[in-house]
């Protein structure tokens, strides 16, 4: 996809905006030209512009931070009708109330700016909204970013637009937005502001034309898919690394929620994206990604469970990393001195487990509700199974391993019991979400004096692995952790 630019141009006299289109009339797509700075601006000039620019042309009455506007209504309505028979945009703020009762005789480019924050989910909707009674040619959001949570909630926003196949320019400002304005460019913004030079930037954290050409030339993008998937920490702590290693300019991460019945047309997007990397995948795709992919490492084969998918020479293959996430907690903490395991569960996460635990020699039991699932996964990898009924067992285990749903929900009741839990056992809860790092059970067996693991530390741990096969660079646990 090319990447088209727009140069924004605010200036008092009609001489220096003319300068400055025909001096960059050959490097830039689009010239946004903020007529409310013009101070000698008249009908001719508008005329002549149009004539020599025409369908290259963004005109706006705006201010810098939504001032108000000098400009009296009647000229700005005149000016509106003026550009309407031309294809030259007009960007109105969805808050410019009374012209925009007259937008529909224009190309219009349907605005929401806030320069002090990014408004929470449900208002961000209502303002989508409300452009789309306009029907206009070209949503634009632009929102100041004060977190990572911000920059990804627009590009969350910037998906769904693409999906409705409108046209649509997605930003966030600020430095914290500055990821927006690249994954942004190479995601299809239908055109990007980009100054010549740092100092006549119209808008914090944007980028030069220079820089972003140079930047998306090389960015390579990584996703987080699930369905749901905004509980995933994945984006933060891998775009933490990537700005810790100083790569921010070569790797961005996002989270894209993908439906089962759309995951076929998400591998058919990313084999075709040259800008895409990887994925890590989350529930429920992890296995239903297996049958679209060309390679399948062979941990992942034998796990049954793909938990990361890398594209190299346009092939995909798939990795599954989750063992490390158990593996490398407990080999640190106890060197795998750990002779036997109870591990909780028979899906993905459980097969991870009992991977990462027999493959170090440890003797593991399954302990799953449903008992066929149990004794399949005790057959894969040659161990004893038992049925939940038989859960008060696990007070004899070295460590026990809850790799069920159980604990997702605050109030959800530990498959153990706190009396079971002895000092000299280890606790490894994989269960973890942004709101709940310590899942009851790992409260509990806290207080009974046994040492313990999160699902913050698994994930944490799995995603060293996952960051090396993204970018090819080492990073430490403790770098990414610092993103939580
Ligand atoms: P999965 O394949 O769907 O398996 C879910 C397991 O939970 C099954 O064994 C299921 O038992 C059991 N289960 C569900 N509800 C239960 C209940 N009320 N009582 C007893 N058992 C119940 O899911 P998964 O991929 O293994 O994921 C399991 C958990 O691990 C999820 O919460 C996930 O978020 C977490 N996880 C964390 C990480 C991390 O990095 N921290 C990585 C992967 C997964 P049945 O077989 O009887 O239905």
């Amino acid at each position: 996809m090319s990447v088209k630019y727009c140069l924004p141009i605010i200036k008092t006299k009609k001489a220096e905006v003319l300068k400055i289109i025909l001096e960059n009339q050959k490097t830039y797509d689009f010239f946004e030209i903020w007529l409310d700075y013009v101070e000698d601006l008249d009908q001719d000039f508008i005329e002549q512009l149009v004539k020599q620019y025409d369908g290259r042309l963004i005109f706006l009455f705006r201010r810098q931070n939504l001032e108000k506007i000098t400009m009296p209504l009647k000229k700005r309505l005149e000016i509106m009708n003026m550009v309407s028979k031309s294809h030259c945009f007009v960007d109105l703020d969805i808050s410019q109330k009374e012209e925009l009762k007259t937008a529909k005789k224009v190309r219009l480019i349907a605005s929401y700016h806030n320069y002090k924050e990014t408004p929470a989910d449900e208002k961000l909707d209502q303002i989508v909204g409300v452009m789309r009674k306009l029907k206009p040619a070209i949503y634009k959001v632009s929102t100041f970013c004060n977190s990572d949570l911000d920059a990804l909630r627009l590009m969350d926003l910037l998906f769904e637009l693409k999906d409705e196949k409108v046209k649509f320019i997605v930003l966030g400002m600020g430095e914290k937005g500055r990821m927006t304005r690249i994954a942004g460019a190479v995601l299809g913004n239908e055109f990007n502001f980009a100054p010549i030079v740092v100092t006549e930037k119209s808008a914090g954290g944007q980028l030069t034309k220079k820089e972003l050409e140079k930047i998306t030339k090389n960015i390579k993008l990584c996703y987080v898919i699930g369905n749901p998937v905004k509980q995933s920490l994945s984006p933060l702590i891998h775009n933490q690394g990537y700005r810790q290693l100083k790569i921010e300019d070569q790797f961005i991460f996002l989270r894209r929620q993908i439906k089962p019945e759309n995951l076929k047309r998400f591998v058919d997007e990313i084999r075709n994206d040259p800008a895409f990397r990887g994925t890590s995948i989350t529930l429920p795709h992890k296995l239903e990604i297996m049958k679209y992919l060309d390679e399948i490492d062979n941990v992942a084969q034998k796990i049954g469970a793909v938990n990361t998918v890398v594209k190299k020479a346009g092939r995909l293959k798939g990795y599954n990393t989750d063992y490390l996430g158990v593996f490398n907690p407990l080999n640190r903490m106890a060197e795998l001195s750990i002779k036997t395991a109870a591990v909780l569960g028979a899906g993905g996460a459980a097969r991870a487990a009992v991977y990462a635990l027999t493959s170090s020699g440890t003797r593991v039991t399954v302990f799953n509700r449903d008992i066929k699932k149990a004794e399949k996964l005790a057959q894969d990898f040659n161990c004893e199974y038992d049925s939940l009924d038989n859960i008060s067992k696990v007070a004899d285990f070295d460590i026990v391993v809850n790799a069920t749903k159980v604990g997702l929900n605050e109030t959800d009741k530990p498959l153990v019991n706190k009396k079971l839990i002895k000092p000299s056992q280890i606790i490894f809860d994989v269960v973890y979400s942004p709101k709940n790092p310590e899942t009851r059970f790992i409260k509990e067996a806290k207080q009974q004096g046994a040492q313990t693991l999160t699902g913050v530390d698994m994930l944490s741990n799995q995603a060293v692995k996952q960051f090396e096969l993204f970018t090819g660079k080492h990073v430490t646990v403790e770098i990414l952790r610092r993103a939580l």
